[in-house]
Protein backbone atom coordinates (compact mmCIF):
# COMPACT_ATOMS: atom_id res chain seq x y z
CA UNK A 1 0.00 0.00 0.00
CA UNK A 2 1.07 3.44 -1.02
CA UNK A 3 0.63 6.15 1.29
CA UNK A 4 -0.65 10.04 0.08
CA UNK A 5 2.31 12.36 0.78
CA UNK A 6 2.66 13.62 4.53
CA UNK A 7 1.36 17.19 3.36
CA UNK A 8 -2.02 15.61 2.05
CA UNK A 9 -2.03 14.02 5.41
CA UNK A 10 -1.55 16.41 7.40
CA UNK A 11 -4.25 18.18 5.59
CA UNK A 12 -6.61 15.82 6.01
CA UNK A 13 -6.99 16.76 9.87
CA UNK A 14 -8.47 19.75 11.11
CA UNK A 15 -6.40 20.75 14.41
CA UNK A 16 -8.21 21.15 17.53
CA UNK A 17 -8.28 24.66 18.71
CA UNK A 18 -5.04 24.92 20.70
CA UNK A 19 -6.88 26.43 23.81
CA UNK A 20 -8.90 22.69 23.91
CA UNK A 21 -5.29 21.36 23.64
CA UNK A 22 -3.94 23.40 26.62
CA UNK A 23 -7.04 22.63 28.75
CA UNK A 24 -6.00 19.23 28.36
CA UNK A 25 -3.02 19.53 29.39
CA UNK A 26 -4.01 21.73 32.42
CA UNK A 27 -2.93 25.04 31.36
CA UNK A 28 -5.09 27.90 31.96
CA UNK A 29 -6.28 29.90 29.18
CA UNK A 30 -4.06 33.20 30.38
CA UNK A 31 -1.38 31.58 30.02
CA UNK A 32 -1.48 30.83 25.99
CA UNK A 33 -0.21 33.49 23.82
CA UNK A 34 -1.86 32.36 20.67
CA UNK A 35 -0.86 32.79 17.03
CA UNK A 36 -3.71 31.97 14.78
CA UNK A 37 -6.29 29.17 16.12
CA UNK A 38 -4.31 26.21 15.85
CA UNK A 39 -0.53 27.66 17.45
CA UNK A 40 -0.23 29.24 20.54
CA UNK A 41 3.16 30.31 23.01
CA UNK A 42 2.83 29.00 26.36
CA UNK A 43 3.63 31.78 29.25
CA UNK A 44 6.81 30.73 31.29
CA UNK A 45 4.66 31.44 34.13
CA UNK A 46 3.24 27.70 33.26
CA UNK A 47 6.37 26.83 35.04
CA UNK A 48 5.13 28.14 38.65
CA UNK A 49 1.53 27.61 37.95
CA UNK A 50 2.14 24.08 37.43
CA UNK A 51 4.31 23.56 40.28
CA UNK A 52 2.04 21.58 42.08
CA UNK A 53 1.09 19.18 39.99
CA UNK A 54 2.33 15.38 39.21
CA UNK A 55 5.16 14.79 37.37
CA UNK A 56 5.30 12.79 34.28
CA UNK A 57 7.11 9.52 33.32
CA UNK A 58 10.03 11.20 31.18
CA UNK A 59 10.53 9.41 27.84
CA UNK A 60 13.59 10.03 25.39
CA UNK A 61 13.66 8.73 22.10
CA UNK A 62 16.78 8.12 20.38
CA UNK A 63 18.31 5.67 17.88
CA UNK A 64 20.95 3.46 16.39
CA UNK A 65 23.38 5.16 14.72
CA UNK A 66 21.92 7.18 11.31
CA UNK A 67 21.74 6.14 8.11
CA UNK A 68 21.50 7.98 5.09
CA UNK A 69 18.04 5.76 4.82
CA UNK A 70 16.37 7.41 7.86
CA UNK A 71 15.42 5.50 10.86
CA UNK A 72 12.38 7.86 11.84
CA UNK A 73 12.98 8.97 15.74
CA UNK A 74 10.59 12.08 15.44
CA UNK A 75 7.85 9.75 13.34
CA UNK A 76 8.41 7.05 16.32
CA UNK A 77 8.16 9.86 19.08
CA UNK A 78 4.89 11.47 17.49
CA UNK A 79 3.72 7.62 16.85
CA UNK A 80 4.56 6.59 20.74
CA UNK A 81 2.54 9.89 21.68
CA UNK A 82 -0.54 8.66 20.14
CA UNK A 83 -0.42 5.86 20.92
CA UNK A 84 -0.18 6.59 24.85
CA UNK A 85 -4.18 7.56 24.31
CA UNK A 86 -4.98 4.25 23.18
CA UNK A 87 -4.10 2.87 26.19
CA UNK A 88 -5.79 5.14 28.20
CA UNK A 89 -2.36 7.21 29.27
CA UNK A 90 -1.79 10.90 28.51
CA UNK A 91 1.36 12.26 26.87
CA UNK A 92 2.36 14.94 26.09
CA UNK A 93 5.34 15.38 23.40
CA UNK A 94 8.24 18.32 23.38
CA UNK A 95 10.40 18.30 19.92
CA UNK A 96 12.88 20.45 18.15
CA UNK A 97 11.25 23.09 15.72
CA UNK A 98 12.10 22.14 12.12
CA UNK A 99 15.39 24.52 10.43
CA UNK A 100 14.41 25.75 7.59
CA UNK A 101 17.86 25.24 5.79
CA UNK A 102 16.49 21.47 5.21
CA UNK A 103 13.54 22.39 4.54
CA UNK A 104 14.09 23.88 1.64
CA UNK A 105 17.72 20.99 0.71
CA UNK A 106 17.25 17.87 1.52
CA UNK A 107 14.58 16.92 3.70
CA UNK A 108 11.12 19.08 2.76
CA UNK A 109 9.80 18.58 6.18
CA UNK A 110 10.41 17.23 9.70
CA UNK A 111 7.28 16.63 11.27
CA UNK A 112 7.18 13.06 10.95
CA UNK A 113 5.82 10.93 8.79
CA UNK A 114 2.73 9.30 7.44
CA UNK A 115 -0.17 9.08 10.02
CA UNK A 116 2.30 10.21 12.94
CA UNK A 117 3.06 13.92 12.54
CA UNK A 118 2.98 16.89 13.75
CA UNK A 119 0.00 19.49 12.64
CA UNK A 120 -0.06 21.89 11.00
CA UNK A 121 2.88 20.78 9.09
CA UNK A 122 3.30 24.19 6.76
CA UNK A 123 3.74 25.87 9.94
CA UNK A 124 6.02 24.00 11.37
CA UNK A 125 8.30 23.53 9.09
CA UNK A 126 7.78 27.60 7.75
CA UNK A 127 8.71 30.45 10.07
CA UNK A 128 6.28 28.35 12.75
CA UNK A 129 6.26 31.74 15.40
CA UNK A 130 9.50 33.28 13.82
CA UNK A 131 11.48 32.15 17.08
CA UNK A 132 14.29 31.40 14.68
CA UNK A 133 14.57 34.43 12.96
CA UNK A 134 14.35 35.59 16.52
CA UNK A 135 17.83 33.52 17.35
CA UNK A 136 19.13 35.05 14.00
CA UNK A 137 18.69 38.75 14.77
CA UNK A 138 19.83 38.62 18.09
CA UNK A 139 22.92 36.47 17.39
CA UNK A 140 23.49 39.25 14.27
CA UNK A 141 23.31 42.14 16.71
CA UNK A 142 26.39 40.44 18.78
CA UNK A 143 27.98 40.49 15.23
CA UNK A 144 27.63 43.81 14.35
CA UNK A 145 28.11 45.53 17.84
CA UNK A 146 31.65 43.12 17.93
CA UNK A 147 32.69 44.80 14.22
CA UNK A 148 31.21 48.34 15.45
CA UNK A 149 33.89 47.75 18.26
CA UNK A 150 36.69 47.39 15.93
CA UNK A 151 35.53 50.07 13.99
CA UNK A 152 35.15 52.63 16.39
CA UNK A 153 38.91 52.07 18.56
CA UNK A 154 39.10 48.72 19.65
CA UNK A 155 39.25 49.27 23.34
CA UNK A 156 38.89 45.63 24.57
CA UNK A 157 42.22 45.19 22.14
CA UNK A 158 40.32 42.09 20.15
CA UNK A 159 42.90 40.12 18.45
CA UNK A 160 41.52 40.84 15.15
CA UNK A 161 42.23 37.11 13.66
CA UNK A 162 40.92 35.63 17.19
CA UNK A 163 37.42 36.66 16.86
CA UNK A 164 35.20 33.56 17.24
CA UNK A 165 31.56 35.05 16.91
CA UNK A 166 30.73 34.65 13.29
CA UNK A 167 27.22 35.66 11.61
CA UNK A 168 23.90 32.78 11.35
CA UNK A 169 21.59 32.50 8.61
CA UNK A 170 18.68 30.07 8.32
CA UNK A 171 19.05 28.89 4.79
CA UNK A 172 21.80 26.79 3.33
CA UNK A 173 24.07 29.05 1.58
CA UNK A 174 27.81 27.00 1.05
CA UNK A 175 29.31 30.90 -0.36
CA UNK A 176 28.80 32.22 2.65
CA UNK A 177 30.70 29.79 4.65
CA UNK A 178 33.73 32.19 4.45
CA UNK A 179 33.83 35.76 3.73
CA UNK A 180 35.26 39.05 4.12
CA UNK A 181 33.66 41.88 5.59
CA UNK A 182 34.48 45.67 6.08
CA UNK A 183 35.83 46.22 2.62
CA UNK A 184 35.23 49.87 1.19
CA UNK A 185 36.43 52.60 2.58
CA UNK A 186 37.46 54.19 5.72
CA UNK A 187 33.97 54.31 7.05
CA UNK A 188 32.65 51.18 5.97
CA UNK A 189 34.40 49.12 9.19
CA UNK A 190 37.25 47.35 9.64
CA UNK A 191 38.56 44.61 7.03
CA UNK A 192 38.30 40.96 8.30
CA UNK A 193 37.93 37.61 7.42
CA UNK A 194 34.43 35.46 8.51
CA UNK A 195 31.65 33.86 8.17
CA UNK A 196 28.08 32.75 8.22
CA UNK A 197 27.05 29.60 10.13
CA UNK A 198 22.86 28.27 9.90
CA UNK A 199 21.03 29.35 12.40
CA UNK A 200 20.54 26.07 14.16
CA UNK A 201 24.26 26.01 14.95
CA UNK A 202 24.35 29.36 16.48
CA UNK A 203 25.15 29.56 20.17
CA UNK A 204 22.35 31.57 20.59
CA UNK A 205 19.96 28.53 19.84
CA UNK A 206 21.85 26.28 21.79
CA UNK A 207 21.78 28.38 25.14
CA UNK A 208 18.28 29.01 24.45
CA UNK A 209 17.59 25.05 24.23
CA UNK A 210 19.32 24.81 27.87
CA UNK A 211 18.02 27.92 29.29
CA UNK A 212 16.07 27.65 32.45
CA UNK A 213 14.15 31.17 32.71
CA UNK A 214 14.56 34.92 31.67
CA UNK A 215 17.10 35.83 33.91
CA UNK A 216 19.18 32.88 33.25
CA UNK A 217 18.61 33.82 29.69
CA UNK A 218 19.90 37.20 30.46
CA UNK A 219 22.90 35.35 32.19
CA UNK A 220 24.08 33.35 29.65
CA UNK A 221 23.71 35.86 26.69
CA UNK A 222 26.49 37.36 28.75
CA UNK A 223 28.53 35.10 29.24
CA UNK A 224 28.71 34.43 25.38
CA UNK A 225 32.79 34.44 24.47
CA UNK A 226 32.76 36.34 21.17
CA UNK A 227 36.92 36.43 21.22
CA UNK A 228 40.20 36.99 22.75
CA UNK A 229 42.45 39.97 23.34
CA UNK A 230 45.60 39.90 22.33
CA UNK A 231 46.99 38.77 25.60
CA UNK A 232 44.64 35.55 25.31
CA UNK A 233 41.81 36.98 27.73
CA UNK A 234 38.55 36.27 26.63
CA UNK A 235 36.05 39.52 25.57
CA UNK A 236 32.24 38.36 26.20
CA UNK A 237 28.98 39.66 25.18
CA UNK A 238 28.87 41.36 28.26
CA UNK A 239 31.69 43.43 28.32
CA UNK A 240 29.97 44.63 24.82
CA UNK A 241 26.98 45.54 26.76
CA UNK A 242 25.15 43.98 24.21
CA UNK A 243 23.65 40.67 26.18
CA UNK A 244 20.77 42.97 27.66
CA UNK A 245 19.38 44.03 23.69
CA UNK A 246 19.97 40.32 22.48
CA UNK A 247 17.45 39.20 25.89
CA UNK A 248 15.10 41.75 24.61
CA UNK A 249 15.47 40.62 21.02
CA UNK A 250 14.53 36.27 22.29
CA UNK A 251 11.73 37.69 24.32
CA UNK A 252 8.93 35.75 22.69
CA UNK A 253 11.27 32.89 21.48
CA UNK A 254 11.83 32.02 25.09
CA UNK A 255 8.63 31.06 25.42
CA UNK A 256 7.72 27.37 23.90
CA UNK A 257 5.28 26.60 21.09
CA UNK A 258 2.42 24.52 21.14
CA UNK A 259 0.73 22.34 17.95
CA UNK A 260 -0.65 19.31 18.53
CA UNK A 261 -0.16 15.59 16.81
CA UNK A 262 -2.82 13.78 13.83
CA UNK A 263 -4.45 12.50 16.91
CA UNK A 264 -4.55 16.10 19.15
CA UNK A 265 -1.97 14.87 20.89
CA UNK A 266 -0.35 17.84 22.63
CA UNK A 267 3.31 19.03 21.35
CA UNK A 268 5.95 21.23 22.55
CA UNK A 269 7.57 22.53 19.96
CA UNK A 270 11.03 24.65 21.22
CA UNK A 271 14.20 25.61 19.62
CA UNK A 272 16.55 23.28 17.24
CA UNK A 273 20.07 23.40 18.35
CA UNK A 274 22.55 21.42 15.86
CA UNK A 275 23.33 17.76 16.39
CA UNK A 276 27.03 18.00 15.54
CA UNK A 277 28.35 21.08 17.59
CA UNK A 278 25.18 21.38 20.10
CA UNK A 279 22.86 19.24 22.15
CA UNK A 280 20.85 18.09 19.07
CA UNK A 281 17.52 17.82 21.43
CA UNK A 282 14.99 20.42 22.12
CA UNK A 283 14.59 22.99 24.68
CA UNK A 284 14.69 22.84 29.09
CA UNK A 285 11.78 25.10 29.38
CA UNK A 286 9.63 23.28 27.05
CA UNK A 287 10.83 20.08 29.24
CA UNK A 288 9.97 21.84 32.82
CA UNK A 289 6.47 22.98 31.44
CA UNK A 290 5.76 19.72 29.34
CA UNK A 291 6.78 17.50 32.76
CA UNK A 292 3.53 18.74 34.64
CA UNK A 293 0.95 18.35 31.81
CA UNK A 294 0.47 15.09 31.71
CA UNK A 295 1.12 11.18 32.62
CA UNK A 296 4.35 10.91 30.13
CA UNK A 297 6.70 13.40 28.68
CA UNK A 298 7.79 12.07 25.44
CA UNK A 299 10.91 13.91 23.74
CA UNK A 300 13.69 13.41 20.93
CA UNK A 301 17.11 13.43 20.92
CA UNK A 302 18.77 13.74 17.62
CA UNK A 303 21.00 11.24 15.86
CA UNK A 304 22.11 7.93 17.49
CA UNK A 305 21.82 7.20 20.96
CA UNK A 306 25.91 7.73 21.41
CA UNK A 307 25.34 11.68 20.10
CA UNK A 308 21.79 13.15 21.38
CA UNK A 309 21.22 10.68 23.89
CA UNK A 310 24.26 11.19 25.94
CA UNK A 311 24.26 14.97 25.59
CA UNK A 312 20.68 14.67 26.91
CA UNK A 313 21.43 12.44 29.63
CA UNK A 314 24.86 14.48 30.28
CA UNK A 315 23.81 18.10 29.48
CA UNK A 316 20.48 18.41 29.09
CA UNK A 317 18.90 16.69 32.15
CA UNK A 318 21.81 18.31 34.41
CA UNK A 319 20.75 21.26 33.40
CA UNK A 320 17.03 20.57 33.59
CA UNK A 321 17.52 18.58 36.46
CA UNK A 322 15.10 16.36 35.46
CA UNK A 323 15.27 12.74 35.65
CA UNK A 324 14.92 10.04 32.78
CA UNK A 325 12.65 6.80 33.39
CA UNK A 326 13.26 5.01 30.14
CA UNK A 327 14.63 5.16 27.10
CA UNK A 328 13.15 4.15 23.47
CA UNK A 329 15.75 2.99 20.91
CA UNK A 330 14.61 3.46 17.35
CA UNK A 331 15.68 1.29 14.67
CA UNK A 332 14.75 0.14 10.85
CA UNK A 333 16.01 -3.23 9.38
CA UNK A 334 17.63 -1.20 6.61
CA UNK A 335 19.63 0.17 8.89
CA UNK A 336 20.53 -2.63 10.54
CA UNK A 337 21.66 -4.00 7.13
CA UNK A 338 23.43 -1.34 6.04
CA UNK A 339 25.29 -1.23 9.50
CA UNK A 340 26.42 -4.93 8.50
CA UNK A 341 28.86 -3.37 6.22
CA UNK A 342 28.25 -5.35 3.24
CA UNK A 343 26.08 -2.62 1.56
CA UNK A 344 27.18 1.29 0.84
CA UNK A 345 24.38 4.03 0.54
CA UNK A 346 25.14 6.34 -2.50
CA UNK A 347 22.98 9.07 -2.66
CA UNK A 348 20.51 7.37 -0.97
CA UNK A 349 20.28 4.28 -2.64
CA UNK A 350 21.74 0.96 -1.31
CA UNK A 351 24.50 -1.03 -3.45
CA UNK A 352 23.75 -3.63 -3.94
CA UNK A 353 20.60 -2.96 -4.37
CA UNK A 354 19.30 -6.11 -2.65
CA UNK A 355 19.02 -4.14 0.57
CA UNK A 356 15.33 -4.88 0.81
CA UNK A 357 15.37 -8.54 0.38
CA UNK A 358 15.10 -11.15 3.06
CA UNK A 359 18.46 -11.40 4.88
CA UNK A 360 18.14 -11.98 8.51
CA UNK A 361 22.17 -12.33 8.21
CA UNK A 362 23.07 -9.11 7.67
CA UNK A 363 20.57 -7.83 10.05
CA UNK A 364 22.31 -9.98 12.72
CA UNK A 365 25.52 -8.49 11.25
CA UNK A 366 24.55 -5.08 11.69
CA UNK A 367 22.71 -5.35 14.76
CA UNK A 368 26.10 -4.66 16.81
CA UNK A 369 25.39 -1.37 16.63
CA UNK A 370 21.76 -1.64 18.42
CA UNK A 371 23.66 -3.53 20.55
CA UNK A 372 26.16 -0.77 21.61
CA UNK A 373 23.25 1.96 21.43
CA UNK A 374 21.05 -0.35 24.06
CA UNK A 375 24.68 -0.44 26.15
CA UNK A 376 25.15 3.56 25.71
CA UNK A 377 21.83 4.57 27.01
CA UNK A 378 22.15 1.47 30.30
CA UNK A 379 25.37 3.37 30.61
CA UNK A 380 22.97 6.04 32.21
CA UNK A 381 21.42 3.50 34.20
CA UNK A 382 18.02 4.15 31.95
CA UNK A 383 15.93 0.95 30.67
CA UNK A 384 15.73 0.95 27.01
CA UNK A 385 13.41 -0.13 24.88
CA UNK A 386 13.63 -1.35 21.34
CA UNK A 387 11.12 0.30 18.90
CA UNK A 388 11.24 -1.24 15.20
CA UNK A 389 10.39 1.23 13.05
CA UNK A 390 8.72 -0.94 10.09
CA UNK A 391 8.71 -0.40 6.55
CA UNK A 392 7.09 -2.09 4.01
CA UNK A 393 10.16 -3.86 2.60
CA UNK A 394 11.03 -5.87 5.98
CA UNK A 395 10.24 -9.65 6.36
CA UNK A 396 9.03 -11.18 10.16
CA UNK A 397 11.90 -13.27 9.71
CA UNK A 398 14.48 -9.75 10.06
CA UNK A 399 12.07 -8.23 13.21
CA UNK A 400 12.61 -11.95 14.96
CA UNK A 401 16.33 -11.46 14.73
CA UNK A 402 15.83 -8.14 16.13
CA UNK A 403 13.37 -9.40 19.00
CA UNK A 404 15.78 -12.14 19.78
CA UNK A 405 18.70 -9.59 20.32
CA UNK A 406 17.05 -7.24 22.34
CA UNK A 407 15.46 -10.49 24.45
CA UNK A 408 18.53 -11.62 24.80
CA UNK A 409 19.68 -8.28 26.12
CA UNK A 410 16.88 -8.14 28.88
CA UNK A 411 15.25 -5.68 26.29
CA UNK A 412 11.70 -5.06 25.42
CA UNK A 413 11.18 -4.82 21.67
CA UNK A 414 8.44 -4.24 19.91
CA UNK A 415 7.64 -3.76 16.48
CA UNK A 416 5.46 0.08 15.22
CA UNK A 417 3.34 0.62 12.31
CA UNK A 418 2.23 3.36 13.13
CA UNK A 419 3.38 5.53 10.13
CA UNK A 420 0.52 3.93 8.31
CA UNK A 421 -1.39 2.86 11.40
CA UNK A 422 -1.03 6.08 13.09
CA UNK A 423 -0.77 5.77 17.19
CA UNK A 424 -2.97 2.50 16.64
CA UNK A 425 0.36 1.61 14.99
CA UNK A 426 2.49 1.69 18.90
CA UNK A 427 0.19 0.89 21.22
CA UNK A 428 2.42 -2.27 21.74
CA UNK A 429 5.49 0.15 22.34
CA UNK A 430 3.67 1.90 24.37
CA UNK A 431 2.75 -0.57 26.32
CA UNK A 432 6.56 -1.82 26.45
CA UNK A 433 7.45 2.16 27.66
CA UNK A 434 5.19 2.25 30.27
CA UNK A 435 6.48 -1.06 31.69
CA UNK A 436 9.83 0.20 31.40
CA UNK A 437 8.91 3.10 33.13
CA UNK A 438 7.26 1.15 35.87
CA UNK A 439 10.61 -0.02 36.46
CA UNK A 440 13.07 1.72 39.06
CA UNK A 441 15.36 3.87 37.50
CA UNK A 442 19.02 4.34 38.50
CA UNK A 443 19.84 7.24 36.31
CA UNK A 444 23.52 8.36 36.76
CA UNK A 445 25.53 10.81 34.75
CA UNK A 446 28.16 9.38 32.63
CA UNK A 447 31.26 11.84 34.16
CA UNK A 448 31.14 14.46 36.95
CA UNK A 449 31.32 18.03 35.80
CA UNK A 450 34.73 18.69 38.15
CA UNK A 451 36.61 16.22 36.62
CA UNK A 452 39.04 17.68 34.00
CA UNK A 453 38.16 18.42 30.27
CA UNK A 454 40.64 15.21 29.07
CA UNK A 455 38.68 12.93 31.55
CA UNK A 456 35.25 14.24 31.09
CA UNK A 457 36.22 13.64 26.95
CA UNK A 458 38.18 10.14 27.33
CA UNK A 459 34.71 8.81 29.57
CA UNK A 460 32.63 9.56 26.62
CA UNK A 461 34.76 8.14 23.95
CA UNK A 462 35.81 4.96 25.79
CA UNK A 463 32.89 4.42 27.53
CA UNK A 464 30.33 5.14 24.84
CA UNK A 465 32.16 5.48 21.36
CA UNK A 466 34.03 2.60 22.02
CA UNK A 467 37.62 4.65 21.51
CA UNK A 468 40.84 2.62 23.25
CA UNK A 469 42.10 6.05 23.63
CA UNK A 470 41.94 9.62 22.91
CA UNK A 471 44.25 11.59 20.60
CA UNK A 472 44.63 15.36 20.61
CA UNK A 473 46.33 17.10 17.52
CA UNK A 474 47.02 20.47 16.64
CA UNK A 475 45.91 23.09 18.83
CA UNK A 476 43.54 20.84 20.93
CA UNK A 477 45.61 20.60 24.31
CA UNK A 478 46.53 24.17 24.07
CA UNK A 479 43.15 25.03 24.09
CA UNK A 480 42.14 22.80 26.79
CA UNK A 481 44.66 24.30 28.87
CA UNK A 482 43.39 27.77 28.00
CA UNK A 483 40.01 27.27 28.96
CA UNK A 484 40.65 25.76 32.19
CA UNK A 485 42.70 28.64 32.87
CA UNK A 486 40.02 30.82 31.96
CA UNK A 487 37.22 28.64 34.63
CA UNK A 488 35.52 26.71 31.71
CA UNK A 489 36.98 23.74 32.75
CA UNK A 490 34.16 22.69 34.59
CA UNK A 491 31.71 22.52 31.79
CA UNK A 492 30.02 19.41 30.07
CA UNK A 493 31.49 18.29 27.24
CA UNK A 494 29.62 18.09 23.48
CA UNK A 495 31.87 16.03 21.51
CA UNK A 496 31.39 17.37 17.87
CA UNK A 497 32.18 14.24 15.79
CA UNK A 498 30.42 12.38 13.04
CA UNK A 499 26.96 10.97 13.22
CA UNK A 500 27.16 8.37 11.33
CA UNK A 501 29.67 6.32 13.15
CA UNK A 502 30.06 5.28 16.78
CA UNK A 503 33.04 6.12 16.39
CA UNK A 504 34.79 9.60 14.62
CA UNK A 505 35.31 8.36 11.29
CA UNK A 506 32.07 7.91 9.85
CA UNK A 507 33.07 4.90 7.35
CA UNK A 508 33.50 2.67 10.07
CA UNK A 509 29.81 0.82 10.58
CA UNK A 510 28.62 -1.44 13.41
CA UNK A 511 30.40 -1.05 16.88
CA UNK A 512 33.56 -0.83 16.32
CA UNK A 513 36.08 -1.16 18.77
CA UNK A 514 39.83 -0.28 19.60
CA UNK A 515 39.77 2.63 17.49
CA UNK A 516 41.55 6.01 18.18
CA UNK A 517 39.23 9.31 18.66
CA UNK A 518 41.33 12.50 17.69
CA UNK A 519 40.48 15.46 18.82
CA UNK A 520 41.61 18.42 16.41
CA UNK A 521 40.31 21.74 17.88
CA UNK A 522 38.84 22.40 21.46
CA UNK A 523 35.93 25.08 21.68
CA UNK A 524 33.70 26.54 24.12
CA UNK A 525 29.98 27.56 23.96
CA UNK A 526 30.31 29.23 27.67
CA UNK A 527 26.93 31.34 27.41
CA UNK A 528 24.95 27.64 26.30
CA UNK A 529 27.18 26.30 29.00
CA UNK A 530 29.18 23.59 27.24
CA UNK A 531 32.60 23.08 25.67
CA UNK A 532 32.85 21.36 22.35
CA UNK A 533 35.73 19.11 20.97
CA UNK A 534 35.65 19.12 17.22
CA UNK A 535 36.94 15.62 15.84
CA UNK A 536 37.30 15.11 12.23
CA UNK A 537 35.86 18.26 9.64
CA UNK A 538 32.13 19.69 11.04
CA UNK A 539 30.23 21.93 8.37
CA UNK A 540 28.17 24.32 10.28
CA UNK A 541 26.58 26.01 6.98
CA UNK A 542 25.14 23.47 4.80
CA UNK A 543 25.08 23.52 0.98
CA UNK A 544 22.19 23.06 -1.57
CA UNK A 545 22.20 20.14 -4.02
CA UNK A 546 22.04 20.23 -7.67
CA UNK A 547 18.34 19.83 -7.15
CA UNK A 548 16.94 20.97 -3.99
CA UNK A 549 13.76 21.00 -2.79
CA UNK A 550 13.79 24.42 -3.08
CA UNK A 551 13.29 23.52 -6.72
CA UNK A 552 9.56 21.87 -5.81
CA UNK A 553 8.21 23.77 -3.21
CA UNK A 554 5.70 25.83 -4.83
CA UNK A 555 1.89 27.53 -4.88
CA UNK A 556 -0.88 25.65 -6.75
CA UNK A 557 -3.70 27.04 -8.34
CA UNK A 558 -5.50 27.59 -5.11
CA UNK A 559 -2.89 29.06 -3.67
CA UNK A 560 -2.22 25.95 -1.21
CA UNK A 561 1.45 24.90 -0.52
CA UNK A 562 2.92 22.23 -2.70
CA UNK A 563 6.29 19.98 -2.45
CA UNK A 564 7.04 20.53 1.41
CA UNK A 565 7.52 16.65 1.73
P1 LIG B 1 14.59 11.21 12.30
O1 LIG B 1 13.80 11.96 13.30
O2 LIG B 1 15.26 10.00 12.87
O3 LIG B 1 15.52 12.07 11.52
P2 LIG B 1 12.12 11.10 10.82
O4 LIG B 1 11.10 10.57 11.77
O5 LIG B 1 12.11 12.55 10.56
O6 LIG B 1 13.56 10.61 11.22
O7 LIG B 1 11.95 10.26 9.47
C1 LIG B 1 12.79 10.48 8.35
C2 LIG B 1 11.95 10.27 7.09
O8 LIG B 1 11.62 8.89 6.96
C3 LIG B 1 10.65 11.04 7.11
O9 LIG B 1 10.41 11.58 5.82
C4 LIG B 1 9.61 9.98 7.43
O10 LIG B 1 8.37 10.30 6.85
C5 LIG B 1 10.22 8.74 6.82
N1 LIG B 1 9.82 7.54 7.56
C6 LIG B 1 10.11 7.25 8.84
N2 LIG B 1 9.60 6.05 9.20
C7 LIG B 1 8.98 5.55 8.12
C8 LIG B 1 8.25 4.33 7.84
N3 LIG B 1 8.10 3.40 8.77
N4 LIG B 1 7.75 4.17 6.60
C9 LIG B 1 7.92 5.12 5.67
N5 LIG B 1 8.58 6.29 5.85
C10 LIG B 1 9.10 6.51 7.06
MG1 LIG C 1 13.98 13.86 13.96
Amino acid sequence: MTLPPDLDIARSVTPKPVRDIAAGMGLDADLLRPYGDDVAKIDLAAIDRLADRPKAKYVVVTAITPTPLGEGKTTTAVGLGQAMAHIGKQATLSLRQPSMGPTFGIKGGAAGGGYSQVIPMELLNLHLTGDFHAVTAAHNLLAAMVDNHLHHGNELDLAIDDITWRRVLDVNDRALRNIVVGLGGKIDGVPRQTGFDITAASEVMALLALTTSAADLRERLGRIVVGYTRSGEPVTADQLQAAGSMAVILRDALSPNLLQTLEHTPVIVHTGPFGNIATGNSSVIGDLIGIRTGEYLITEAGFGADMGAERFFNIKCRTSGLVPDAAVVVATIRALKAHSGNYRIVAGKPLPDDLFAERPDDVEAGAANLRKQIENVQAHGITPVVAINAFPTDHPSEHEVVRRIAESMGVRAEVCTNVVDGGAGAKALAGAVVEACDEPSEFRFLYDTADSLKTKIEKVATRIYGAERVEYTGPASRQIASYEANGFGDLPVCIAKTHLSISGDPSLKGAPTGHTLQVREVRASVGAGFVYPICGTMSTMPGLSKQPAATRIGFDDDGRIVGLS
